[in-house]
């Protein structure tokens, strides 16, 4: 784009982020609205044969499939008082006889109201002085137990469509035998999912922004208020746009 005082912005994502979510993968142009190319080619016999075989799909297959689903599982670590300080989690786990009693809240858990059944990390060395390495232990908790109680949707800043929630564990009985690995393993576990996690969610905010400054630059650069370009009437836009190198 040619601009006054030779002001050129950086190439504009197509993607709304730069991470490798579906959002990034490049759609195929329709044929014709909705349509996928390939749809073009299909006799009118294949098209019959495919309506029916979606419809039975969508009718017969997916209710009865969403019925048996027991997949669904959610990870219950996050506290109201601990997020990044996994070890300052305060939900505690007591044993008695052959199984444990769980007490306490998880916050921000995805999947929060879908899930069948969770892993939850809980104190169970109650020593403050214990190791976290030794203090925490994992479980699976089925969603049904009583004594779980699932909160309302958060209505999140960003992913809107995830199904996020807190959810409270009121002497909630679990089995011994749904302790993972066992009893204080769980916070390598958990520190395990971190791992393969948070660079994805790393990516995806670093794309986020790379997208929110390109379309920032990109408004600045074109929009005209006064008879001059937003990035000419105010220089403070302009200092910011040349500090995050796009001028
Ligand atoms: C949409 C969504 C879904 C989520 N899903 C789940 C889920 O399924 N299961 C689950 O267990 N949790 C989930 N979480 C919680 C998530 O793991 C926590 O938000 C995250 O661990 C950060 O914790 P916090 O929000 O308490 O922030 P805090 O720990 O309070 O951190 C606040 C800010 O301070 C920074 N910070 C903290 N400590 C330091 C430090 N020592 N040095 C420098 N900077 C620091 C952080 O980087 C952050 O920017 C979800 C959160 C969101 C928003």
């Amino acid at each position: 784009m040619a601009t006054p005082g030779g002001l050129t912005p950086r190439s504009t994502s197509q993607n709304c982020c730069q991470c490798p979510c579906p959002c990034a993968e490049p759609q195929p142009p329709p044929t014709s609205a909705g349509d996928p190319p390939t749809l073009a080619a299909f006799t009118e016999q294949q098209k019959e044969f495919q309506a029916t075989a979606r419809k039975f799909a969508r009718e017969e297959i997916i209710p009865v499939a969403a019925e048996y689903d027991k997949t669904g599982e959610a990870y219950c670590v996050t506290e109201p008082g601990a997020g990044s300080d996994v070890a300052a989690i305060k939900t505690k786990a007591e044993k008695k006889g052959d199984e444990y009693i769980i007490n306490g809240q998880k916050m921000w858990i995805t999947n929060g109201g879908k899930a069948n059944w969770y892993f939850l990390l809980a104190r169970s060395d109650l020593d403050p002085k214990a190791p976290a390495s030794k203090a925490f232990t994992g479980f699976i908790v089925e969603a049904d137990t009583t004594g779980v109680q699932v909160g309302r949707k958060e209505l999140n800043m960003g992913q809107r469509c995830s199904d996020t929630r807190g959810i409270v564990f009121e002497d909630v009985r679990v089995p011994k035998e749904n302790v993972l690995i066992g009893e204080g393993a769980g916070f390598k576990i958990a520190m395990g999912a971190f791992d393969k996690t948070r660079p994805l969610v790393a990516a995806g905010a670093v794309g986020l922004a790379q997208r929110a400054l390109d379309e920032a630059t990109k408004y600045a650069l074109e929009r005209k208020t006064f008879g001059k370009l937003l990035v000419e009437s105010k220089p403070s836009i302009q200092v910011k746009l040349e500090w995050f190198g796009m001028l």
